[in-house]
C-alpha cells in the first residue's frame, strides 16, 4: 500500500528553485534510499514529505490524507512520523530524561513513559545508560539516543536525513543495523537519504536518485547502480566506464556499438542511435591468456595501460580498441602479475553492457 504519495513537488526559497517535478511514493512496510550529490535537494525533499514545512507546488498526499487540501491534519499526521537529523541533538541532561521528552510533551502518564523509554533504549540498545548524563556519550551513542527519542513516539514512518555522515564506521554499523532490524521486526516504513552509496545499497530496498532538485530515476539497487537512466546518473552511482558509441546493428534482442575501434554487443534494446555505453568496472573479467571457453558475448585481446589503486581493490585500464577499467581485488591483480604493457584478454556478458541515449537529460 503507498503511504506516501507525491506528485510534481516544486519548492522555491526565494529566487532559488530547489525541488521541480519531483514524483515519488513510497510504499508500507519498505526502505527507501535517497542518493545524490550533496545539495541536489535529498533534505528539503524529506522535510517536506515529513509535513516539516511545505512545498511552493504539487500534490501530497499522506496516509491517504490530501496534505495540500487539509491543512488543518498536518499534526496529527506528523505525529505519526519521526524525523532524525544527522547531527545528534541531545539535551544535558540523563539519557532517560532526553528520551522521555517527546512523550511529556504528548501528556503522556508516568508509568507509560517508564515502559516505553526502556522498550525505546533496548531497541538501540542502550539500556545501560540509561541514567548517564547524555552529553558525557560518544558521538554514535548520543546519535542512538536521538533515535530512541524518536522511537519512543510510535513512529510509522522512520525518516533519517544523513543518520551516520558524522559517524565512525563502527557507529554507522550500529545503526545500520538497528533500522534494518526495525523495518524487519517491526514493519516500519524507512525514508533515509544518504550521499554513502555503499549504505544505501546495503539498506534499502528501493533506491531513488535525486540529481539537480529532482527524482532522476526509483528502482531496485540493482537497476540504479547496473542500468542507470542518464549518463548523470550513471557517474553519481559510480560507473567506471561510460564510453560515447553509435549503434551499428540490431539482430535478435542484441545491439552492436561501435565504441571508437570496438565493437560491443549489448542486451539493452537501443534507445537511440548516439548512445553512451555504461558498463560496471566489476563486470568486466580480466585473463592472462585468451580463455578457451568463453560464454560472454564480448571477448577482446587487449593491453593494461594503467593500474589505480582503489584499496582493496584496483582499477586497470585496457585498451581494447577503446579504453575499458576493470575493477578487481587487488589480491587478485597481484595473483595474475597484472602490470603496465601486459596483453591480456577481457570478457563481458551483453547483459552488463547498458546502452543511455547521448541527448537524454
Ligand atoms: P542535500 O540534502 O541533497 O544536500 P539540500 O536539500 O540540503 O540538499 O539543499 C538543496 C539546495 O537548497 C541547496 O542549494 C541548499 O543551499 C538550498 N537550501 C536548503 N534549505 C534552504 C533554505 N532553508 N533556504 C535557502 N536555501 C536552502
Amino acid at each position: 500500500m503507498v503511504i506516501i504519495e507525491a506528485r510534481d513537488i516544486r519548492k522555491v526559497y526565494g529566487n532559488l528553485e530547489v525541488l521541480h517535478d519531483v514524483d515519488l511514493s513510497v510504499e508500507e512496510g519498505e526502505i527507501l534510499g535517497l542518493i545524490g550529490p550533496s545539495g541536489s535537494g535529498k533534505s528539503t525533499l524529506l522535510r517536506i514529505l515529513d509535513l516539516i514545512e511545505p512545498p511552493s507546488g504539487g500534490e501530497l498526499s499522506v496516509f491517504g490524507t490530501d496534505t495540500v487540501a487539509e491543512r488543518s491534519r498536518w499534526l496529527d499526521l506528523r505525529r505519526r512520523m519521526g524525523m532524525l537529523f544527522q547531527r545528534p541533538i541531545v539535551f544535558n541532561a540523563s539519557v532517560y530524561d532526553n528520551v522521555a521528552m517527546g512523550l511529556r510533551y504528548r501528556g503522556v502518564s508516568g508509568s507509560d513513559i517508564d515502559r516505553k523509554v526502556k522498550e525505546a533504549l533496548d531497541a538501540v540498545g542502550l539500556s545501560r545508560y540509561i541514567k548517564s548524563r547524555a552529553t558525557d556519550l560518544s558521538g554514535g551513542e548520543q546519535q542512538r539516543v536521538a533515535l530512541s527519542r524518536v522511537l519512543v513516539t510510535d513512529p510509522e514512518i522512520l525518516f533519517l536525513d544523513e543518520p551516520t555522515a558524522n559517524l565512525d564506521p563502527g557507529s554507522t554499523a550500529t545503526i545500520e543495523r538497528i533500522v534494518a532490524d526495525l523495518n524487519r521486526e517491526a514493519g516500519m516504513t524507512v525514508l533515509i537519504s544518504t550521499h554513502d552509496l555503499a549504505q544505501g545499497q546495503r539498506l534499502a530496498h528501493r533506491i531513488a536518485v535525486m540529481i539537480e532538485g529532482t527524482v532522476a530515476q526509483a528502482g531496485s539497487p540493482h537497476a540504479v547502480f547496473h542500468e542507470p537512466g542518464s549518463r548523470k546518473i550513471a557517474g553519481f552511482v559510480g560507473v567506471q566506464n561510460i564510453i560515447p558509441g553509435r549503434i551499428v546493428s540490431r539482430q535478435g534482442g542484441l545491439t552492436t556499438v561501435a565504441a571508437k575501434d570496438r565493437r560491443i554487443i549489448s542486451a539493452t534494446p537501443s534507445p537511440a542511435d548516439e548512445v553512451f555505453v555504461v558498463i560496471r568496472g566489476e563486470d568486466v573479467s580480466l585473463h592472462r591468456r585468451e580463455p578457451g571457453y568463453e560464454e560472454a558475448e564480448n571477448l577482446f585481446p587487449a593491453k593494461v595501460t594503467a593500474i589505480e589503486s582503489m584499496a582493496p581493490f584496483v582499477n586497470v585500464t585496457v585498451d581494447c580498441g577503446c579504453d575499458l577499467v576493470v575493477l578487481m581485488p587487488a589480491r587478485r591483480a597481484e595473483a595474475l602479475e597484472i602490470h603496465v604493457g601486459m596483453e591480456v584478454w577481457v570478457s563481458l556478458p551483453a547483459k552488463v553492457v547498458h546502452l543511455v541515449p547521448q541527448n537524454g537529460p
